[in-house]
């Protein structure tokens, strides 16, 4: 038996149906580390990191234990702390500038750009401005390839480089996905990503990598993930922490690789039929010229006026979840509210904040339960 009842709840992430395409093969594999026990450091990570390399072209894949350690490793084997200010989009999940914060460094927070949710490159030339009039020093800036689609980031560059800056980008939701033809892991010194369960390549636990082709930056990241060591385990040369990937989680994620590419095929269907069943009652996501989404979320904007709570409410009762991405911007999040913002504020962030909500997205939505999907919003925005 395996019809859909109108009344079935749909699920927003389908980790099950992955679980069973995958099927023995994961178990092997787990199984395979059990039996060896190199539980640290097994050789599933060495041959992750290559595999990760040479499916994004970057020279060095420096896995880790999350995204954010990602990022609070490069942050650190930069050298960035205090009185250091990195310049973050707002409209982002908080990990982007709390590893800034982390670092004793000061986010500073920019805009994002009304279609695409990514950063918005004239608010970051702003930013820069409105910290130096703030006394901090310009160091860095992380864009964020926001719901798996890629930031601006030729454009984001040349204002780095002319600044000065070193590009951190956060690629936690988009890795996989393709800037001018080329996948992510190459355009920034460093590149992290995330593989939190619910992230497009996700692991059973927690887990991360760094990308970059920069060699002393590899190798300082290798010896921040085990305590900062030096030659020797117990030569200890700069501040570290325990940042390791699993070898367990290294064998699950070399398993989901390998279906990974007909995973995002799946899911670009997926967003082109819920383009063509919504286009004309709601504002859709877009994708830039010559770039690729891997659709970590589907995120849609409510025409002016609609009362998202009631919406999401009318979709819930059809056994239809959604979710806010990002219901509060960092700068509204009560941890972040005392770091600076652009000059002018952030308006964008707060429009997308109040109107913005994600309907479920995954490689294994098929096209009658996406059509109950689509069936429901438009009724939902008809009442
Ligand atoms: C998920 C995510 C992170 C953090 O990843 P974790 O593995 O959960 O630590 C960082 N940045 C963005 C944009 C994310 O979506």
């Amino acid at each position: 038996m395996n019809q859909h009842l109108r009344s079935d709840p749909v699920p927003f992430i389908d980790l099950a149906a992955q679980r069973r395409r995958l099927g023995q093969s994961i178990d092997d594999a787990v199984g395979r580390v059990l039996a060896h026990c190199q539980f640290i450091n097994g050789p599933e990570v060495t041959q992750l990191e290559a595999a990760l390399a040479a499916y994004s072209g970057a020279k060095h894949v420096v896995s880790c234990a999350s995204g954010t350690d990602a990022l609070q490793m490069v942050l650190m084997a930069k050298g960035v702390g205090p009185g250091d200010a990195v310049f973050c989009p707002s409209f982002t999940f908080c990990a982007t500038g709390g590893a800034v914060a982390l670092a004793g460094a000061t986010p500073v927070f920019v805009d994002v750009d009304a279609v695409t949710f990514n950063m918005d490159a004239d608010s970051l030339k702003r930013g820069i401005v409105t910290a130096r009039q703030l006394g901090l020093r310009p160091k860095a800036v992380i864009p964020v390839d926001l719901f798996g689609q890629p930031a601006d980031h030729e454009t984001i560059g040349v204002i780095a480089a002319a600044e000065g800056l070193f590009v951190l980008a956060d690629a936690a939701q988009a890795f996989g996905a393709t800037y001018k033809g080329k996948r992510l892991g190459t355009l920034a010194l460093a590149t992290t990503t995330s593989f939190f369960p619910a992230k497009p390549l996700g692991c059973f636990g927690d887990g991360g990598a760094i990308l970059t082709d920069d060699d002393q930056l590899a190798a300082d990241l290798r010896s921040i993930r085990v305590h900062g060591q030096g030659s020797d385990k117990y030569d200890n040369v700069r501040l570290g922490f325990t940042g390791r990937l699993d070898t367990i989680q290294a064998a699950v994620l070399l398993e989901k690789l390998k279906i990974f590419d007909d995973e995002i095929a799946a899911r670009n269907k997926v967003a082109d039929r819920y383009a063509g069943g919504l286009g004309n009652i709601v504002t859709v996501p877009r994708v830039a010229q010559g770039n690729s989404s891997i659709w970590a979320c589907y995120t849609i904007r409510l025409p002016a006026g609609t009362d998202r709570d009631a919406f999401a409410a009318a979709l819930k009762a059809q056994g239809v979840p959604t979710a806010i991405y990002y219901a509060k911007s960092m700068h509204q999040q009560t941890a972040y509210r005392a770091f600076p913002v652009v000059d002018g504020g952030l308006p964008v962030c707060e429009m997308l904040s109040q109107d913005v909500i994600s309907l479920p997205v995954h490689a294994y939505l098929d096209e009658p339960t996406q059509q109950r999907i689509i069936e429901a919003v438009r009724g939902a925005l008809a009442a």
